[in-house]
């Protein structure tokens, strides 16, 4: 089955996010465990965590069908050493969170050079962060996404991915997740289902389609190639509908998080059903 769901609001406790899920009509969501614009928050209630238990059995929502998203405070690739080490431990908190509600994987941006190291020691340096996180607990998976390729962010080509992945000791415990506008953004033809086809063929051969722990379903608002981190909703954008119903036949899609990032909310439901309308 295809699990097809947004990245919902955790407003009122992490236990309302699948209830907002539930709502849209989402076989799947992604959330923050905390709120993404601090570097640190309270530990989880257990009543929080109990609640948010109930409230995804009650939505037929399984640990793998929930895609946590880290604060964008977080660096892993920092040239600075001092914000390198709180980014790090950010990281590390952000994963037990993840534990603590009995979920599965964590999606993050690998990080940004900013220009104080070059791509290759950034690279290392986000690898081994990843490797401190994955020490520091015992059973999250690190989900690197894939980047538009904006500012100095890397991540932008399959190569540099596949790099992290290779200097990632446990490689039980990292995946990818692709996200369609920022493929689209840095340079990944998804507008034909040749083309589509072709990119998850690259992706294939360079990092192996095993490695795809999620997707975010989002059209883009700027034309190939743009380095854009711009979402637009679905079919409201440049890379049209072919690549979506590709997604929504593909088995390498089956059972992972398939999640909107789209800007208007109100269309999610409609989104939703759109997408499912796709496959067969
Ligand atoms: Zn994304
Ligand atoms: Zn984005």
């Amino acid at each position: 089955m295809k699990r097809v769901g947004a990245h919902v609001s955790i407003a009122g406790g992490v236990e309302n996010a699948p209830l907002q899920a539930s709502s849209i009509g989402a076989k799947a969501f992604a959330m923050f465990t905390k709120n993404q614009r601090q570097w640190r928050a309270p530990k989880l209630t257990t009543s929080s965590i109990e609640a948010f238990h109930k409230n995804c059995s009650d939505g037929g929502f399984k640990a793998e069908h929930i895609l946590p998203h880290d604060s964008y405070l977080i660096n892993l690739g920092s040239p600075d050493s001092v914000k390198l080490q709180n980014a790090r431990e950010a990281f590390i908190d952000e994963m037990q969170r993840v534990e603590s509600l009995g979920l599965q994987l964590l999606n993050f941006h690998p990080g940004s050079h900013l220009n104080g190291v070059n791509e290759d020691e950034c690279l290392q340096l986000i690898a081994e962060s990843i490797n401190m996180a994955l020490n520091a607990t015992t059973s999250v998976t690190a989900v690197i996404e894939n980047t538009a390729g904006q500012g100095t962010n890397l991540g932008y080509r399959f190569e540099q991915l596949a790099a992290l992945v290779d200097q990632v000791e446990d490689k039980t415990r990292v995946g990818v997740c692709l996200d369609t506008c920022h493929l689209f953004a840095s340079g990944y033809d998804l507008q034909t289902t040749e083309a589509i086809g072709s990119t998850f063929k690259e992706f294939d051969r360079i990092l192996g389609l095993g490695y795809l722990r999620g997707m975010h379903l989002n059209d883009a608002l700027r034309p190939l190639g743009s380095r854009l981190d711009r979402h637009a909703s679905i079919g409201k954008g440049t890379i049209g509908m072919e690549a979506f119903s590709f997604i929504m036949e593909h088995p390498a899609c089956e059972e992972i998080p398939l999640i909107l990032e789209t800007p208007d909310s109100e269309l999610w439901s409609s989104e939703i059903n759109l997408l499912y309308s796709l496959g067969h």
